[in-house]
């Protein structure tokens, strides 16, 4: 670590842990084996861990998600050969732990998250976030949306996630994409879900969607298109250079492909088809990402987690991928993890 962050020497990445000097199921688990955030000097990328599951509607345990993917994440290699990129070589990527949240509060959990990821975005950072269940997802917005104003939002889920309350409870996993748009967190006009497939209440779930903007491309509108088509809409309704914020709920894959998620639904995608998509937003402005509802308690020989990481690095992949004159050069402030004051929209009761 050096004493000067601005000096040349201070760029020199440092990359994953040497698999040939130190076997790759050896030690303890960072993201890809790469340092921790307290170990570097810079940080274009950090991998933060979301440990929350509060906001759970049906099966819990996402909090235990980050560990168990950063677990399966030790096999990762330093080259995407599909994308000619080596992420940790060209960007400085770093762990940068979990955020320690409440498990009972959520608005206090909520703010907490903010709070740690804006500590991150507001040096420049990317944020690549491992949750927890889909509510981290508004926080982890917000953060973006202060560094890097509203958004082009692709939302990869079974799910919509944009209902109204569940249970009367207006902060909960099947709703962040509802409140991110009352804050006018993401751009209406070039947001998408990926993967809807889920049976819903009736035609005005999609139609209530609709309303907030979202295009919907359902799994069955895949099979009829084709991939080249759906990749090929995608990229042109989000835009060269617009600020891009990924969202993954791991149940977007069809339940062959990740058993280990909190609401699981039939005929989904296959973590090839995911990939596949993700790989076609190559040259965009990706600036921040999350993967959430991996529930270890439900996968099967790390399934979901070998996914879920392999998404994560497509992910980091992409974030190489985008012009260099897009990306931050920026050293991150030492993290605040004060609590900040609730806000007027947080929830209070
Ligand atoms: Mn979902
Ligand atoms: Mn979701």
């Amino acid at each position: 670590m050096t004493s000067n962050p601005d000096s040349p020497a201070s760029r020199e990445i440092v990359g994953p842990q040497d698999a040939a000097t130190v076997p790759r199921y050896s030690g303890l688990s960072s993201f890809a084996r790469l340092p921790r955030l307290a170990d570097v000097t810079v940080c274009d990328v950090a991998v933060l861990g979301v440990p929350f599951d509060s906001g759970t509607s049906y099966r819990p345990g996402a909090r235990f998600g980050p560990a168990h993917v950063r677990e399966a994440s030790r096999l990762l290699r330093p080259y995407n050969d599909e994308l000619d990129v080596a992420p940790f070589a060209t960007q400085q990527v770093a762990d940068a732990g979990d955020v320690p949240c409440s498990p009972f509060d959520i608005a206090l959990a909520i703010g907490q998250i903010e709070a740690q990821a804006r500590g991150l975005t507001d040096g420049g950072a990317r944020v690549v976030a491992l949750g927890g269940d889909h509510t981290v997802a508004l926080p982890l917005l917000r953060a973006a949306h202060s560094r890097w104003g509203p958004v082009a939002l692709v939302h990869f889920d079974a799910h919509l996630d944009t209902w109204d309350a569940l249970y009367g409870a207006k902060y909960v996993h099947g709703t962040p994409f509802r409140r991110a748009h009352e804050e006018g967190l993401f751009l209406e006009d070039r947001s998408t879900h990926v993967g809807v497939r889920s049976s819903v209440y009736g035609p005005q779930d999609f139609s209530d969607d609709a309303k907030l903007g979202f295009a919907a491309v359902r799994c069955t509108d895949l099979d009829r298109e084709g991939m080249p088509a759906v990749v090929e809409a995608l990229v042109a309704r989000i835009g060269p250079g617009t600020p891009l914020y990924v969202s993954i709920d791991i149940d977007v894959l069809d339940p062959a492909h990740a058993p280990g998620t909190g609401t699981p639904e039939t005929g989904g995608l296959t973590a090839r088809e995911l990939l596949a998509l993700l790989r076609g937003l190559a040259g965009l402005n990706l600036v921040g990402a999350d993967i959430v509802e991996v529930a270890p308690a439900y996968d099967h020989a790390q399934m979901t987690a070998i996914a879920a990481s392999g998404v994560a690095y497509e992910l980091i992949s992409l974030m190489a991928r985008t012009a260099p004159a897009e990306r931050p050069v920026t050293v991150p402030d030492r993290l605040d993890l004060t609590i900040p004051a609730a806000r007027p929209n947080d929830v209070t009761a």
